[in-house]
């Protein structure tokens, strides 16, 4: 590779105005990545982080405090633009508590902090060229705010985005803004530098900055966690958080083993096969709060020392050109993260806070827990919970994933949420004033929730009296709403027709044309004015021929009294004809004269502009579902896209170590993997995609390895085999710690199931289910829970198979408290009833009397026999009955 790819985007730079360290860093990171650098830190070159001051031990006085204080600005990281919720401009101008924006309350907070303690605390904002304006207009309001020889901002740089493929800048004429982009929020180091802004802080004598984001609001410029610096002489502290299991994902700081520094591993900084390591919040007990102190004279050393270059670890990021469109071309950004500089500096630490220090706003459901009453504005513009306990777990549908959608549904405010455990919704109904959520609220299908409703105080579903003792005994029902009370609809898509065949239209569309689209002929023959053919019935009449249109031209020529123009079908009509006769009733002639022999009324043989479908009028509702048809009809309206719900990906895994691909030979004990190509089938066709990952045997830590791997790209997993009570029954062993969940279920065959969320990269939850191994039991598995959740997640209504009623041509016998799913074929009677006749081979191995069947009949729990004649409920599977 050449350094035309370097020289280039320095060239860009330059003509953008960029400084002379901002070019260097990106030098810097170029021959980084131009070295193949992947910017991973492997397990085995770190240890865990022990031994952490808590501040909540750390004693200070006032004095102390206060003297610290005075030496501090606050520094607020605000260059994000809330992409991910929607937005468009400066995400910390959202209103986010009380009518008050991010900004208002950080505003608020440094006044606050202000006068309680008589310091000066500047506040500077680290802008980004969008986020700029908007920003230090809302900070206008405060007048007290800026400090004499400070500004309240300043601009972080930028650097221009690469083509993965020889690194040159990306060219996008679309929007050249987007073929920049900023260098992460390590680039606040050097920013401070080319900025000014550094050497500004220290002439007044202001030594530390606290660094945080803007949308944490919890990160407020805490005098105890400044003493405590200021009292050690440390360069660089780092705030981090007890870690749970929810927080598996987030970044850690861990010790160097080469040299004992304090480092950052964040989530695109884990190398391959150590993901297991990553999420062990055993081992990395704490993650890194973003929260940053740093002593500025150490720094203004330093980037002296290095020449602005820090040398923070390099984060090769791969996203789109356009991040709003996921077709625009792939880009390398080259970033580096703020809190990675932790191990620039000799001699820093991290310090434990409590969690309410961290209490980021990064979706919806952060937004909405944190604008209700569980949470309110102290006298200090803290942010405090205004009860005990949790906070409550909230999960809204798409629909509400981005802010307009969210305001659009919640337009008298969000619920209240103090006595709330969790909220989930599914749907997207539209919120009433003064709503209460009480314990766990589930609330699905809703087209509205109405003013003054209370949700939830009604047992949640799970929490129904179970018919037998055993508690993790459940029936088929109740095993279901488990399933489909966990799962969203697939997200929305716009996708190219030819791939959206059997998916649901998620929003109504409009015609971009009529359709017709101009006024044409429904027959090849003549365009006439029908006037100048009164009396042709009774002797022909003469017409002069003017022109010809064939289908596509566009005829320029009009047509008079006494003339006609020969015209094919769906060619469009000239102008001054209202008419056509058809060649049938003519001599047929092209040029000269045509003799006609027919008269024809005003209209004849013509579709008129608009007469199928009016331009913008709706053709295809939200909720259909995508045929031959519907294609047709949106081709012709002129859309090569439609937005339906995602068609889900399906990864199908099976474990046992007997198990063989097919077609390769068995040795002694042995057997060929049927259940993975069964359920890759099953999953096609139930309307999802699906591949197959090769059969792994029976070691946790394989299947957990495969699972990380898998989970990236799956939207459902399905696994077989292994969840019983057997030895080697490696998946439940392995996914127990997980969180998934194993129950047995009231059923036969299908006893052994287990359900759960499995966490995929950025917290996306991809269901799982693992199913028993035999294939009788994999594939009523499929047909009884997954077909459904496959359904629901397409949103295919109805989700369940109907069951049709069919006479029993042999007695069959069952356990009693199970409902037991058996094969059968079923065939029309001459009298056009259906008879079912189950298969010889019941148990759940015959796998030839699975395939001979075509239906499952369902005897009912209290049933344990069934003789000849009697009625039976049937679910006819894919063959014809
Ligand atoms: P397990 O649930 O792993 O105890 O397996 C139960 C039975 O199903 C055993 O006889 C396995 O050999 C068989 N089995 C498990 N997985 C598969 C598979 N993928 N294809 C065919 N048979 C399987
Ligand atoms: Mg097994």
């Amino acid at each position: 590779m050449s350094d035309q790819g370097l020289h280039a985007s320095v060239a860009l730079m330059r003509e953008r105005g960029l400084g002379p360290e901002a070019i260097r860093v990106f030098e810097h990171y170029y021959e980084q990545l131009q070295a193949g650098a992947q910017g991973t830190i492997p397990e085995e070159s770190i240890e865990p982080l022990r031994e952490v001051q808590t501040l909540r031990e750390v004693r200070v006085s006032d004095e102390e405090a206060r003297a610290a204080l005075s030496k501090t600005a606050v520094i607020k990281l605000n260059g994000g633009l809330g992409t991910g919720m929607g937005m468009t401009g400066a995400k910390s101008a959202l209103e986010v508590k009380d009518g008050l924006t991010f900004l208002d309350i950080i505003a608020l907070q440094v006044l606050a902090l202000r006068e309680q303690w008589g310091v000066e605390l500047p506040l500077v904002l680290m802008n980004s060229f969008r986020t700029s304006d908007e920003s230090l207009k809302i900070l206008s309001k405060y007048s007290d705010l800026p400090v004499e020889g400070l500004p309240l901002d300043f601009i972080q740089n930028a650097e221009p985005k690469l083509r993965p493929d020889d690194l040159m800048p990306v060219k996008w004429p679309d929007d050249p803004e987007l073929e920049w982009c900023p260098p992460g929020h390590g680039d606040i180091y050097v920013s401070l530098v080319t900025s000014g802004v550094l050497d500004a802080l220290l002439e007044k004598g202001i030594r530390y900055a606290f660094l945080s984001n803007s949308d944490n609001l919890g990160a407020t410029c805490d005098p105890d966690v400044a003493a405590w610096m200021v009292e050690r002489g440390l360069p660089y502290v780092a705030e981090v958080c007890k870690r749970t299991k929810s927080d598996r994902k987030g970044g850690h700081l861990a010790v160097r083993r080469c040299d004992g520094r304090i480092v950052l591993r964040d989530t695109a900084q884990v190398a391959e096969g150590d993901e297991r390591h990553f999420r062990d919040v055993k081992r990395h007990n704490t993650f890194n709060a973003n929260n940053v102190w740093i002593d500025l004279e150490v720094l203004r050393e330093r980037m002296t020392a290095k020449e602005g270059v820090l040398g923070l670890p390099i984060i090769v990021n791969r996203k789109n050109v356009d991040p709003a469109d996921p077709t625009s071309p792939e880009v390398i950004q080259m970033e580096s993260a703020m809190g990675t500089a932790i191990e620039v500096f000799e001699g820093s630490e991290a310090i434990l806070v409590p969690r309410t220090r961290f209490r980021p706003v990064k979706t919806t459901n952060d937004l909405l827990v944190i604008r209700s009453d569980f949470f309110s504005l102290d006298e200090s513009y803290h942010v405090v919970a205004a009860v005990d306990g949790p906070e409550p777990f909230v999960d809204l549908d798409s629909a509400y994933r981005f802010v307009p959608g969210f305001e659009k549904r919640f337009p008298k405010g969000v619920p209240s949420m103090r006595d709330c455990t969790s909220l989930r919704v599914i749907g997207d109904p539209v919120f009433g004033r003064n709503v209460r959520c009480v314990g766990d609220v589930l609330i699905d299908g809703y087209r509205r929730v109405l003013d003054d409703a209370v949700l939830g105080e009604l047992p949640a579903p799970t929490a129904e009296p179970v018919t037998t003792p055993r508690r993790d005994l459940r029936t088929v029902d109740e095993h279901l709403k488990v399933i489909l009370s966990t799962l969203d609809p697939a997200p929305t898509e716009s996708t190219p027709l030819t791939e959206a065949l059997g998916l649901v239209v998620a929003r109504d569309v409009r015609a971009k044309v009529n359709l017709p689209h101009f006024d044409n002929s429904s027959m090849d023959g003549y365009a006439v004015q029908a006037a100048s053919l009164d009396g042709a019935d009774d002797s022909p009449v003469r017409l002069r021929v003017v022109g010809e249109v064939a289908a596509g031209d566009d005829p320029s020529f009009s047509v008079g009294p006494g003339e006609a123009a020969r015209i094919m079908t769906g060619a469009r009509i000239p102008e001054g004809a209202d008419a056509v006769i058809a060649v049938e009733d003519t001599d047929g002639s092209a040029t000269g004269e045509v003799e006609c022999r027919s008269s024809v009324s005003p209209g004849r043989y013509i579709r008129p502009l608009g007469e199928d479908v009016a331009s913008g009028s709706v053709v295809v509702s939200a909720g259909e579902v995508v045929g031959p048809r519907t294609i047709a009809l949106l081709a012709a309206c002129g859309h090569a896209e439609v937005e339906v719900h995602r068609r889900p990906h399906v990864v199908v895994l099976s474990t046992g170590a007997e198990l063989v691909e097919p077609g390769k030979p068995l040795r002694p004990g042995q057997i060929h993997d049927s259940n993975s190509s069964m359920l890759w089938a099953a999953a096609v066709g139930a309307g999802a995609s699906a591949e197959i990952r090769s059969s792994v045997g029976d070691s946790d830590d394989e299947l957990l390895e495969v699972l990380d791997d898998v989970v990236a790209r799956a939207d459902v997993v399905i696994t077989s085999g292994g969840v019983s009570m057997g030895a080697y029954d490696v998946v439940k062993s392995a996914l127990r710690g997980e969180g998934i969940d194993f129950v047995r279920v009231a059923m036969q065959p299908g006893k052994p199931q287990g359900f759960g969320l499995l966490t995929g990269p950025g917290g996306r939850r991809v269901p799982i289910f693992a199913l028993p191994g035999n294939p009788v039991s994999s594939f009523v598995s499929f047909e009884v829970f997954v077909r459904p959740a496959l359904r629901r997640l397409m949103r295919l209504t109805p989700e369940k198979r109907r069951l049709l009623p069919a006479t029993l041509i042999s007695g069959v016998e069952s356990f009693a408290g199970r409902r037991q799913f058996g094969r059968a074929v079923v065939s029309r009677s001459a009298e056009g009833t259906l008879v079912a006749v189950p298969v010889a081979g019941q148990g759940s191995h015959f796998v030839a009397d699975l395939a001979r069947a075509n239906a499952l009949f369902v005897v009912p729990e209290e049933v344990t026999e069934l003789v000849a004649g009697e009625v039976v409920d049937v679910l006819v599977l894919d063959k014809e009955a």
